[in-house]
């Protein structure tokens, strides 16, 4: 019999990827299905980057490396830090993870014990709650208002807090709503983390993606000591499948979370390791991720202006453009379905997000732009018929 732990992670069997992987099954089956459900470039990595792989495989670079990684690395993924945190961020402030993922993970097993309360801000990556779960942790969705663009509201968090409370999870630029938290709403959050001892867990993976200024908590009075800053090179290098990611944090937490890596990743490999410090050195593809997508949301957002019912809020950063179909039909599900089925176009509902972002479907920015634009097309066809 399986261990509580682990079926614990996805309860419900349920993970909120149901249209996407129906969208998916369909597209292999040779349909001419439009994929606007995932955050995964349409691109290849940055042809810089390949190449540094392939001459680090070429060395001898196939052994294993420093738990918490290579010094190369950490010491570019410490300016890293330091462009995205704003506040000068040492080596020894940084662990390599396997991508964002393992990142949060890492956070969350470093702050919370079983039966430990975390506050998680709505809509949020899909993962989060599972993640908690991971850790046999409980916690409190806080949703931010659609019609507050999507900015977290302090006197609702103060509300969610519980006396076991350790941690709030926040992520800017926001995966789904695309919100970039502004410096006033991440004041109020950093006064909340100082006045009752918790954990701000800032996952900052879209930092390069923004459309506004980035902001992260590390730097405001008093939290670089209690923040810990997820990060990766997926989305602002172009490294989906490259699995690699950073947290940042004071250096007592990095130095137990390399007491992690010693019973999960034993390290990371070698030879990526060395193409993702030469990335960061060179910042390979970063700009032009960025302005790819900065065109990509614009063409989004002009497309979606003229649709009857149609209303977007946030929007500034990210890989995303969420949209309010609630005029249209309050129940998100059924409108991504519908819209799959009758104009082969896959986006994720809402609610797969939680409350906040429920009448709303996420779609992503990952196609070329005149895919885009028929995707557009399509889904003003859809919305105009609809019933
Ligand atoms: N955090 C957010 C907000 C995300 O949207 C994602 C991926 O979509 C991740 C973390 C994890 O990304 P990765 O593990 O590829 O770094």
């Amino acid at each position: 019999k399986p261990s509580k732990r682990i079926t614990g992670i996805v309860p419900s069997g349920k993970d909120g990827w149901e249209v996407h992987s129906a969208a998916w099954a369909r597209q292999q089956a040779g349909e001419d299905i439009i994929m606007l459900s995932v955050g995964d470039h349409d691109f290849d990595t940055p042809s810089e980057t390949i190449e540094a792989c392939v001459n680090a495989v070429r060395g001898s670079n196939h052994h294993y490396t420093p738990l918490p990684g290579l010094p190369r690395l950490r010491k570019a993924m410490a300016a890293a830090s330091t462009a995205c945190t704003g506040i000068e961020t040492e080596p020894d402030e940084i662990i390599a993870t396997q991508g964002g993922q393992a990142a949060l993970y890492a956070a969350v097993q470093t702050v919370l014990d079983p039966g430990d309360h975390a506050i998680v801000v709505a809509p949020y990556y899909a993962t989060y709650p599972n993640t908690f779960s991971a850790a046999g942790a409980t916690f409190t969705v806080v949703e931010t208002p659609a019609e507050n663009g999507f900015q977290p509201r302090a006197d609702m968090i103060r509300a969610a807090l519980k006396p076991h409370t350790r941690a709030i999870l926040i992520n800017t630029p926001n995966n789904p709503t695309g919100a970039v938290y502004s410096r006033e709403r991440l004041e109020e959050l950093a006064d909340i983390c100082k006045e009752h001892d918790l954990w701000l867990l800032s996952d900052e993976v879209y930092w390069t993606l923004g459309g506004g200024e980035h902001i992260s908590p590390r730097s405001l009075p008093g939290m670089a000591e209690r923040t810990l800053v997820i990060n990766s090179m997926s989305k602002s290098h172009g490294m989906t499948g490259w699995r690699m990611g950073w947290l940042t944090g004071p250096t007592e937490m990095i130095r137990l979370l390399t007491d992690l890596n010693l019973v999960t990743t034993y390290g990371l490999p070698a030879f990526i390791s060395i193409a993702c410090a030469e990335a960061l050195e060179n910042h390979y593809g970063v700009k032009e991720i960025a302005e790819r997508y900065a065109a990509r949301r614009a063409l989004m957002l002009e497309a979606v202006r003229g649709m009857n019912d149609v209303t977007v809020h946030g929007s500034q950063g990210g890989m995303y453009v969420m949209l309010d179909i609630s005029a249209i039909e309050p129940d998100d599900e059924k409108f991504a379905w519908g819209l799959l089925d009758k104009e082969k176009v896959g986006v994720m509902p809402g609610s797969s997000f939680g409350e906040a972002a429920a009448g709303h479907i996420r779609i992503s920015l990952c196609q070329p732009e005149p895919v885009l634009k028929e995707a557009a097309l399509r889904l003003r066809r859809f919305a105009s018929n609809y019933r």
